[in-house]
């Protein structure tokens, strides 16, 4: 009788509520477009998404100021998803020990990362010694457009 203890699960799943995340819908649309479109006039609802756990790996989130331009989160990332970005230089004014004020040019180098091409690794983030970048909990990243303001991160 070892069909019998299938047919039991068989006929218990079948009643069961399904463990899978019903996002963003609970019945899948007919088009996707169509129901962001009802969402966006109030006549339907998206079902929200799991939360995620604390050390999620989503978009990554770059603190310009805290950066120094060094290029190792270049150097780790298996993606090529991050490029230098060297600004024209600047004078700045730069005060010595004594008070002297001189005038000196500055390079400034950040980077620049692109959402379409990253893995979410982590590489990055965990050879910044500077804590310039890090890695929120925003996934829902999806666009036709790999240039698009959103998938730029600089
Ligand atoms: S983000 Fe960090 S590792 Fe990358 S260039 Fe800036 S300081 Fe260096
Ligand atoms: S998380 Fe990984 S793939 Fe994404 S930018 Fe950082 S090193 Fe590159």
């Amino acid at each position: 009788m070892a069909g019998l203890p299938m047919f039991k699960e068989i006929l218990m799943q079948s009643v069961k509520k399904p463990v899978t995340n019903l996002f963003p819908a609970l019945r899948l649309p007919k088009s996707i477009t169509g129901f962001l479109g009802s969402v966006a006039e109030g006549k339907a609802a998206i079902t929200p998404p799991v939360a995620t756990p604390p050390a999620f790996r989503g978009k990554i989130v770059y603190d310009r100021t805290a950066c120094n331009g060094c290029g190792l989160c270049l150097k780790v990332c298996p993606a090529h998803a991050i490029e230098q970005v060297v600004y024209p230089p600047v004078t700045v004014s730069v005060t010595d020990a004594e008070g002297n004020v001189s005038a000196k040019v500055k390079k400034e180098k950040r980077v620049r990362i692109y959402v379409a091409n990253c893995i979410f690794c982590g590489q990055c983030t965990d050879i910044c010694s500077r804590n310039a970048l890090s890695m929120s909990s925003e996934f829902l990243l999806a666009t036709e457009d790999r240039f698009a303001e959103s998938q730029i991160v600089e």
